[in-house]
């Protein structure tokens, strides 16, 4: 016989790790303890020692499959401590706190049966849940992750379900939000008024849903809006009164069958709808130009139910919703009850609410389906706070982000937390929720950050956050430049070292020559980067006016082509360009897209960012054929002067061709000039692999064809894959050039 302590670290709490330890436990023949640590957990156990060494090597292939074993320490001894059985000991609060916590869990199909079982004590019980599904970071106040420490503490347990908790054979042994309709948790409904109305609270939501109200519905990080989706009008009135004009609607759909219905899913992507994370997954319309009350481009985002709540909403009646995040103008999403009634009072005609609160926003994560794999526009709900793993120690470090699409980051030795979707740092009350969840994080994971890195833009809200923070507490400050934090996250995100080529194209981006890049190849690495090629700079008459009225972008670059301009205003834009008023240059791939677009008569009037790529992208049929590239070379920097594609096009449009061709033709032309820098890039340095970053790859025509491309002439291609590959991704590559940058001092 003998004694050994395991030290298991990695997400092991909240996952049903201990009522998995006890079984095997009971397996081989031992006896001891287990607690949880600040962590993860620590075992102490006694046996023989060739069933204890058959314990920790069975360990990791055996694990409940929410939880991630990172690390095992064993210390065997000969000192007995004679245990007889096996025993849970509280958990150990003084320690340092290094656990890591788990994100919010779909419902689970033992849950789902139980849910629909008209004989199960839970049946119709929205709040049900258990050790492998449920509420977890949006209900957590505070680590070690105890029931006292959630939203929970504010229902006892009811002898049942104390009994279940404490049972280690049962299913919910230790699930800290279990409850039972008992001592849990309640719906209920309000009318229009924020006043209650007495009934079943989901036969009154689904009664009003049918009749075609709009009603706001709690989910697990924050409410939602929720109406039918089969009637254009009713669309229509929910757009008039979010003020939501043309962006589009994601829709949770009853079950997989019923997305197949408008979407075309494969297999990768029902395996990622019916994950346990359950992002909203942008699928391909069935039919070109159908949904349009939904979407106006050729994807829908479908979402499953991931909530009992949800669940309990669909039925034979009831087989597809539109679930869109409660928010106005760009502020963040609604998720207090006291804040729906008045924030939302003249949107929603009913409420749907209950009485756990919500101590976290976390929106739902959005993604493409890419090589089988999550490809993020938004990496939220489901995903945080799953640290991203990196290649080297960054100790603890700070990363504030950009701007639109704002999110941080923190590291704790090898691991980085990137926070939930935050949204655009325009307004104070994302700036407030911003500084909330870095305080939220630091707490959660116990980090005090050595150094804090930011966007070279002075004017950046995220900026401004943390150059005071910088001067208050005394820590160096890294300024870094914004496509090369692009670069830097595309390199961490594929855990690469050393240099890389990489191709950033976005819309905006402050460069180091005070003027606003976007269609940048770089090349570098996380300590430094050189631009090696770009676009011919657009003058943009107006400034961020352009992104709203993209024919301004259309004016200048007809006017830089030599091609008569017939843009009204045309005359004031020239007069602001001659005086150099308010007429800032950009590189960004965004600004060409969207004066293109505007162009060929897509979209003249953008009301959300991106809209006029987007719907470029939308348009573009499969044709090919390539417009002319002209180049110019400045300083080093080879641009793509694309003065002569746009009298091409224009060629084109005199003949009739159809836009959709031109489109296609546009999209070929970037990706000949993206391989054409590359190689040019790789003559000069000898780098041969290429990383992908940037808001226009969110573009799944590019996303094809590029990398495809690139690879024929015999690179190696990285594109995202753990974090968005717009601004949300940003700061981890600011982060890994802070530690490389403090590091060397
Ligand atoms: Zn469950
Ligand atoms: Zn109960
Ligand atoms: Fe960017």
């Amino acid at each position: 016989m003998e004694r050994v302590l395991i030290h298991i670290h990695g997400i092991v709490q909240g996952v049903g790790f201990r009522p998995f330890i006890h079984k095997q436990v009971r397996a081989y023949r031992l006896a001891g303890t287990i607690k949880n640590t600040s962590s993860g957990v620590e075992l102490e156990l006694e046996g023989e020692r060739a069933e204890l060494e058959r314990f920790i090597a069975d360990l990791p292939r055996k694990a409940p499959k929410l939880a991630v074993i990172e690390r095992v320490e064993t210390e065997f001894s000969a000192e007995l401590k004679h245990f007889r059985d096996f025993e849970i000991l509280q958990s150990k609060t003084e320690a340092q706190r290094n656990t890591l916590i788990s994100p919010d869990i779909g419902i689970c199909d033992d849950c789902l049966r139980e849910l629909l079982d008209p004989s199960d004590r839970r049946w119709r019980y929205p709040f049900i849940n258990c050790t492998n599904c449920g509420p977890r970071f949006t209900i957590i106040k505070d680590v070690p992750y105890d029931r006292a420490k959630t939203s929970m503490s504010a229902f006892p347990m009811c002898p049942d379900c104390d009994r279940e908790y404490h049972d280690i054979e049962n299913r919910r042994y230790h699930a800290q939000p279990d409850c039972c309709p008992d001592c849990g948790p309640h719906v209920f409904y309000l009318d229009a008024e924020g006043k209650p109305v007495p009934g079943d609270a989901i036969e009154l939501a689904r009664a009003a849903l049918k009749a075609g109200k709009i009603v706001a519905i709690k989910g697990l990080g924050g409410i939602h809006l929720a109406c039918r989706c089969d009637e254009i009008e009713i669309a229509r009135t929910l757009r008039r009164r979010k003020q939501r004009d043309e962006k589009p609607f994601a829709v949770m759909c009853r079950d997989v069958d019923c997305a197949k219905k408008i979407c075309a899913v494969s297999a990768e992507e029902e395996a990622l709808l019916t994950s346990f994370r359950r992002p909203i997954v942008l699928l391909k319309k069935r039919e070109r130009g159908a949904l349009e009350h939904l979407s106006e481009n050729n994807y829908v985002g479908v979402m499953l139910p991931y909530t009992p709540l949800h669940v309990l909403l669909f039925g034979d009646d009831i087989d597809m919703l539109v679930m869109t995040s409660a928010n106005l103008s760009d502020t963040p999403i609604v998720y207090r009850n006291d804040e729906a009634t008045e924030k939302l009072r003249g949107i929603a005609d009913g409420f749907l609410l209950h009485d756990r609160e919500i101590q976290t926003r976390c929106d739902d994560s959005l993604c493409y389906c890419l090589d089988g794999e999550a490809y993020f526009a938004r990496r939220s709900r489901g995903y945080v706070p799953f640290p991203v793993s990196v290649h080297e120690d960054a100790g603890m470090l700070l990363a504030c982000g950009a701007e639109q699409k704002a999110s941080f980051c923190l590291s704790k030795g090898n691991y980085v937390f990137p926070s939930q979707h935050i949204g655009d740092l325009k307004n104070i009350e994302t700036l407030e929720n911003y500084e909330r969840q870095i305080r939220h994080f630091e707490k959660l994971f116990d980090i005090r950050p050595a150094a804090i890195a930011c966007d070279l833009h002075p004017d950046y809200l995220s900026t401004a956050y943390a150059a005071e923070r910088s001067g208050e507490e005394g820590i160096p400050l890294v300024r870094v430049q914004h496509h090369h934090a692009h670069m830097a996250a595309c390199m961490a995100d594929n855990a690469l070292t050393g240099e890389v080529i990489g191709l950033v194209w976005d819309g905006t981006g402050y460069g180091t020559d005070g003027t606003t890049w976007g269609g940048e190849c770089l090349v570098g690495g996380y300590d430094g980067f050189s631009r090696v090629g770009s676009i011919r700079p657009i003058p943009l008459a107006g400034g961020d006016l352009v992104t709203k009225e993209p024919l301004r972008v259309t004016w200048a670059l007809k006017r830089d082509a030599a091609l008569p301009t017939e843009e009204e205003n045309g005359a004031l834009y020239a007069t602001m360009l001659q005086n150099g008023l308010n007429c800032p240059l950009s590189s960004g791939m965004g600004r060409l897209f969207d004066g293109v677009s505007a162009m060929i008569g897509v979209k003249t009037r953008c009301s959300y960012e991106g809209q006029g790529a987007i719907l470029l992208e939308a348009a573009a049929t499969a044709a090919d054929g390539l417009y002319p590239a002209e180049w110019e070379e400045e300083n080093g920097i080879l641009r793509f002067d694309w003065r002569g594609m746009i009298r091409a096009i224009a060629d084109d449009q005199s003949r009739g061709l159809d836009h959709g061709v031109i489109a296609a033709r546009f999209l070929n032309t970037l990706v000949d000039m993206g391989v054409h820098q590359c190689v040019r890039a790789r003559e000069q340095s000898g780098l041969e692999r290429v990383v992908l970053s940037g808001g226009s790859f969110q573009n799944m025509i590019l996303m094809h064809r590029l990398p495809e491309a690139l690879r024929r002439e015999g690179f190696a291609v990285y594109h995202h894959r753990r974090v968005s590959t717009n601004d949300e991704g940003i700061s981890l590559g600011q982060l890994l050039i802070a530690r490389t940058a403090t590091e060397r001092k």
